[in-house]
């Protein structure tokens, strides 16, 4: 059994510690993948604090994965050693329902394999890229096209898929307004995709102090939503707002912001409920919708539309021995934009 170095949390309030851990032995269909680096994404932390419920412990988070191809299966077709290639937020799922077999295995009706802190097809508890290896099956690979590198790619398996779907899947483009709300990991690359899509862009971020970013990553406007004359100005402007934000926010409004027929596609998670008062809804035919990630055949999509468009995540690199640290720094909003975790520091 090929053997990884990982950093595990050994419970929810728990510093990180670096063990060994066992990746299967590839089977036929299998790529083992050397990670070279592995994004932080808010939903680790929401997971490893248990803030989404009782995770399983010890947890190795991390489902931003990139890397190089290392072996494959005998049956593997569709990758080679020395590959570049990404893992995103699942490594399986039935193949067999409608959704599966529309290309949408984020919502798989049997439920997908999460990359970690879920159950496998063999009964084991999945382990993510916080590690130095992993084993995926073929159909669960990304290809990441030569044109991004490495780290800057790795964000893009969960936040720019994140993104990606939602604004494809509700017509961002010319002569569309799509307010992109939290410029984090997930609302930066936000930002970039809804620019190259050709839509008119507007970040509503807390507050002014990443303007300039904003502006630079193709943004049109910029607000800052503590000033409450935000809301006055912006009332009924947009087509398209994509919530980005991890923290409980007044959903009626941020509805109040869309124009007839609007939608408001809610992909930030907070553990608390959010509130959505039918009359912020039907005078002017909103919608509220969610999005979860998105397919295997959209993930390519859109790793070829960022390499395209000359898009990759911003970075900060850290070492093994900063995760806690940068976590704590993601709940503070002090990061610009996505930590993205160096294995060769293991
Ligand atoms: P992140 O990097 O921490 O960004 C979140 C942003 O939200 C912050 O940068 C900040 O933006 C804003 N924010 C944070 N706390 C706030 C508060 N109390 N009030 C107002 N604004 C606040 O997080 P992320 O990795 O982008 O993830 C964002 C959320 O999406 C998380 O809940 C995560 O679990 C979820 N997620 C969902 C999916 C999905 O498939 N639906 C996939 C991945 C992640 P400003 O400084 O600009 O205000
Ligand atoms: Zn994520």
């Amino acid at each position: 059994m090929p053997t990884a170095r990982a950093y595990a949390t050994p419970s929810a309030k728990a510093p990180f510690e670096k063990m060994d851990i066992e990746r299967r032995d590839p089977g036929p269909r299998d790529v083992l993948i050397k990670i070279a680096f592995c994004g932080i994404c808010h939903s680790d932390i929401h997971t490893g604090r248990n803030e989404w419920g009782e995770a399983h412990f010890p947890l190795v988070p991390g489902h931003e994965i990139a890397g190089t191809v290392e072996a494959v299966g005998s049956d593997v077709t569709d990758f080679s050693i020395g590959d570049r290639v990404g893992v995103g937020c699942m490594v399986d799922s039935c193949r067999e329902c409608e959704n599966c077999k529309a290309g949408e295995e984020q919502y798989c009706l049997n439920g997908n394999v999460g990359t970690y802190n879920a159950v496998g097809k063999d009964g084991k508890w999945t382990d993510g890229g916080y590690s130095s290896h992993i084993v995926v099956d073929q159909d669960f690979v990304l290809r990441i096209p030569d044109g991004i590198e490495l780290d800057e790619a790795a964000p893009l398996l969960c936040a720019g898929i994140t993104l990606y779907s939602p604004l494809k899947h509700w017509g961002a483009g010319p002569g569309k307004k799509v307010a992109i709300v939290g410029m984090g990991g997930l609302g930066h690359v936000g930002v970039k995709i809804a620019a190259a899509l050709g839509a008119d862009v507007t970040v509503l971020s807390s507050s002014l102090s990443k303007e300039d970013d904003g502006l630079r990553f193709g943004a049109n406007h910029y607000y800052a939503t503590k000033d409450e004359s935000t809301f006055e100005k912006l009332a009924g402007s947009f087509d398209l707002i994509v919530n980005t934000v991890s923290a409980h926010l007044p959903m009626d409004k941020y509805l109040s912001l869309l124009r007839l027929n609007g939608t408001l596609v809610n992909v930030g998670a907070p553990a608390e409920p959010l509130e959505v008062p039918a009359f912020a809804l039907i005078p002017m035919r909103r919608s509220w919708a969610g999005s979860m990630i998105g397919g295997i055949r959209e993930t390519q999509e859109m790793l070829d539309f960022c390499a395209e468009h000359g898009i990759g995540a911003e970075v900060e690199r850290i070492r093994g021995e900063q995760i806690d640290t940068a976590w704590d720094r993601v709940v503070d909003s002090d990061v610009r934009y996505r930590f993205v975790i160096d294995t060769s520091t293991f």
